[in-house]
């Protein structure tokens, strides 16, 4: 163990941020990574707490203390080795994750205002720098099976199934209807937070380790459920959330109105070159945007905008700011690059200007008490609409799951608001009502997190290799 007062003497260093005006005009993450000494002595502020309370915050309950001590000594592989016995991304949560709201606002540093170890750069920093340096991950004890599951999903939850079978001997074979592993990794979070090299990377490892993609396959469409019952031995739906939350309020469907998801894609593809013959590329070059939702969504799409050239981006949000459902990393990012934040305004309607412009009507709001969910619902204060003029509105109130039209044959039960309901008293983790079928997720959660996404996908995977007798 090395200084126990480093934490007092070295503050903390996420990496260094590249400055907002360079941001502005780049589809590039954000967050220099950090070189091994600064790796090391980040890792070094860590106090080894007795009763690590990180982990406890950390949805997969990863090994924080135990990697920061390697990282601290050196011992990079046996760093990356640990980490991936809790987490199947952890290059990608170490990115992704709002670790303000998680491990690191939970480390005991923040208590005594010393600001948290910079857990989540350090778990971006492991693999990152293992792979350069050649570590490949430890299959040389996982001894076939010859059992074959079927994962219905290339997005964080499907990998992470498919990471845990494949090094318990199971073949897993990914199928998805993109062209990309992903999911939302790619078709949706961009790439100033994630770049795709990463996901890229991630697809070659877990090739490697012996996963199997059927991409550009979409279930239900290419092959059927049916199909897939008969010739696996087990089924992993990890098919995300993807019904679009409207506000229902008019001018919604006008031209010029975009939804949040199809836009943030659209960027994508021009950026990775891929879009598709027949769609346009979306430009907000010179155009007033007005973003509408306080989400991870919706920061996304403002940042995007400005990237994209945009004169002005205003984002308006019912609730406060301390009441907003977004990373506070990306709200303060998203304010440096520029985007303009309107608190406490409701959408009431989008109207259509002579000159082809729109005016979006806000009307202010006031804080009432918690719902059932402890959240404070914002309630209209009559007479007090105002209009913005601009070019371009996105929509990002954020997504539901919704049940495909093969549920209900397949015996899937959804409950009201689409979430795929596992079965009551289950005897294997993530088992819905066809004992044959597990699932995780955002389709079982309603829209989260990716590290939560990825746990299920773990625990599902546990579940499978009980009913399998594998385990
Ligand atoms: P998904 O990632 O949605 O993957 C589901 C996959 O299933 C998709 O690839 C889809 O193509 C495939 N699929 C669906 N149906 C079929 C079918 N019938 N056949 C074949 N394939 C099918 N979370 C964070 O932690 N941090 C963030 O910063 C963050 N930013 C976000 C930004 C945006 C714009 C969005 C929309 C979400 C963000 N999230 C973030 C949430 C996070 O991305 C999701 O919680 C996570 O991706 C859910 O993982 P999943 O595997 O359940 O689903
Ligand atoms: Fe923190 Fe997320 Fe990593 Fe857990 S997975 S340690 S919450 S960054």
């Amino acid at each position: 163990m090395g200084d126990v007062f480093q934490f007092m003497k070295l503050s903390r260093n996420p990496g260094q941020k590249v400055e907002a005006e360079v941001r502005r005009v780049r589809f590039m993450e954000i967050y220099r990574p950090l070189s091994a000494t600064d790796a090391a002595d980040q890792a070094g502020r860590c106090l080894s707490c007795g009763n690590p309370y990180c982990e406890w915050e950390c949805p997969v309950h990863n090994y924080i203390p135990d990697w920061l001590a390697l990282v601290q000594e050196g011992r990079l592989f046996d760093a990356a080795e640990l980490s991936h016995k809790t987490n199947s991304l952890p290059e990608i949560c170490g990115r992704v994750c709002p670790q303000d709201r998680l491990c690191e606002g939970a480390c005991t540093l923040n208590q005594g205002g010393f600001g948290a170890v910079t857990i989540g750069a350090v778990e971006r920093y492991i693999t990152d720098e293992a792979r350069k340096a050649g570590w490949r991950p430890d299959m040389s004890r996982v001894r076939p099976t010859g059992k074959r599951v079927a994962v219905i999903g290339a997005g964080p939850a499907g990998l992470a199934c498919a990471d845990v079978l494949v090094r318990n001997g199971v073949l897993p074979v990914v199928f998805d209807r993109y062209e990309e592993i992903g999911g939302l990794l790619t078709f949706g979070i961009p790439e100033f937070k994630l770049e795709k090299t990463v996901v890229a990377e991630r697809r070659v490892m877990m090739e490697e380790m012996g996963v199997v993609f059927r991409l550009n396959t979409e279930i239900g469409r290419d092959v059927t459920i049916d199909a897939l019952l008969d010739e696996y031995d087990a089924v992993f739906m990890g098919m995300g959330a993807y019904r679009a939350m409207t506000g229902d309020f008019p001018g919604e469907d006008l031209p010029g109105v975009l939804k949040a998801l199809p836009f943030l894609i659209n960027a994508v593809r021009q950026n990775m070159g891929t879009l598709p013959a027949g769609e346009e590329p979306v430009s907000m070059s010179g155009k007033r945007v007005v973003v509408l939702g306080g989400g991870d969504t919706a920061m996304d799409c403002n940042r995007t905008a400005i990237r994209q050239g945009a004169s002005r981006v205003i984002c308006a949000y019912r609730r406060d700011e301390a009441n907003m459902p977004g990373s506070r990393r990306e709200v303060a990012n998203a304010r440096e690059e520029g985007v303009e934040f309107l608190w406490n305004r409701q959408p009431v309607a989008i109207e259509p200007q002579a000159d082809g412009a729109l005016s979006v009507v806000l009307a202010e709001t006031r804080l009432g008490e918690p719902d059932a969910r402890g959240r404070r619902q914002a309630q209209i204060v009559a007479g007090s609409e105002t209009r913005i003029e601009c070019d371009r509105v996105v929509i990002a109130f954020g997504f539901q799951a919704e049940p495909a039209d093969w549920f209900e044959e397949a015996g899937i039960r959804c409950d009201e608001r689409g979430r795929t309901r596992l079965a009551g008293g289950a005897v294997f983790k993530q088992q819905t009502a066809n004992p044959k079928i597990f699932a995780g997720g955002d389709m079982v959660r309603g829209a989260d997190l990716v590290v939560r996404a990825v746990y299920e996908g773990r625990q599902a995977a546990e579940g499978i290799l009980g009913m399998l007798e594998v385990w």
